[in-house]
């Protein structure tokens, strides 16, 4: 599993403070998750990199792990540890659903509008992080802009 743990990180842009996103930055599903492939004893296999990443950070294998809830609402984001800090959690289906539910109902509008585009606009949102963190690196003012939808470009009216 070595060169598969490095081929993994080569592809995950982590940001700078302890409690940043670890964004996948390599192939991209048109669910807006991403997509890594195993290669082992000959076969190959596609795998979620946040389940991926799971593996890596407890040892517990793609079979026989639960599903897992992005605490950050980030479908691309691979931030798994051991501790609290962790960006992944298990959870079941329904656990999962629920969490969805409860934070659309308590969202304030400024964030969390992921689950409220469909899989297109899913796609296309995880696909633009992953171009600009490839061509600006770590700028947390345009990841902002992108996660929130504002736009970098325009300016604000205050
Ligand atoms: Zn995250």
């Amino acid at each position: 599993m070595r060169a598969a743990d490095e081929r993994f990180w080569a592809k995950v842009i982590k940001g700078p403070a302890p409690g940043d996103c670890w964004f996948w930055v390599g192939a991209i599903s048109d669910d807006g998750y991403g997509r890594f492939t195993l290669n082992k004893n000959g076969t190959t296999r596609a795998v979620r990199p946040h389940r991926f990443a799971y593996y890596l950070a407890t040892g517990v294998w793609l079979d026989d792990m639960p599903s897992l809830m992005h605490g950050c609402d980030e479908p691309t984001c691979v931030h798994a540890t051991v501790d609290p800090s962790s960006h992944l959690m298990p959870g079941t289906h329904r656990e999962n659903m629920l969490d969805r539910i409860k934070k659309m109902r308590h969202s304030n509008g400024t964030g969390l509008r992921y689950w409220g585009v469909g899989r297109a606009a899913q796609a296309d949102r995880s696909r633009r992080i992953r171009e600009e963190l490839l061509a600006h690196g770590w700028d947390s003012e345009r990841i902002v802009a992108i996660r929130f939808n504002h736009d970098p470009d325009t300016p604000t009216l205050f």
